[in-house]
């Protein structure tokens, strides 16, 4: 059985995720929501291949495909989660995601969200918790906000850390 829909019309073998292997969490059973994989997966490996309506606007739930066009995707990759310490690579060029490092079963598939958009839908402070985290999310082409300046500064200081260390230009 594939996550996406039968109308698709999706040939099972393409490489499509199944629901044997994912689980796409929309929130409501408590455990957040996300995209899980429910079987072992070795760095380097092929996850799976994505598709989706191509509109020229960016949205909820869209990837960027080129920068006029946009991959809206509400049945699974529009679930990834962001992680500054990602474990997944999204090929918006081949529709295909493939693992940046191991991933045991249960956890969850994690993208960074820079890596394909210039532009997100909405920034939002990160609470992934690595040791790289950049503490608030934007485009990879957009300036911080204002709110995600203030959200950085406070991250850093209460961290006891410089401002220089995230904000290099302004320091260099
Ligand atoms: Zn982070």
């Amino acid at each position: 059985m594939l996550i996406y829909p039968d109308e698709y019309g999706l040939d099972p073998n393409d490489g499509y995720p199944q629901k044997k292997d994912f689980l796409v969490s929309r929130q409501e059973d408590g455990k957040g929501a996300g995209v899980y994989t429910k079987k072992d997966i070795k760095r380097g490996e092929f996850v799976a291949r994505i598709t989706g309506n191509i509109v020229p606007n960016i949205a909820q739930h869209t990837l960027q495909i080129t920068p006029t066009t946009h991959l809206y995707d509400p049945y699974f990759t529009g679930y990834l989660l962001h992680s500054c310490a990602p474990n997944i690579f999204l090929d918006m060029t081949e529709f295909e995601i493939w693992a940046l490092r191991d991933i045991e079963a249960g956890q969850a598939l994690t993208m960074d969200y820079a890596s394909t958009e210039d532009i997100l839908f909405k920034q939002f402070p990160c609470l992934c918790g690595t040791p790289n985290c950049r503490f608030w999310i934007s485009g990879r082409k957009e300036e911080v906000s204002p709110e995600g300046i203030r959200h950085i500064e406070e991250q850093l200081k209460a961290l006891g850390r410089d401002s220089c260390e995230i904000v290099t230009l302004e320091c260099m």
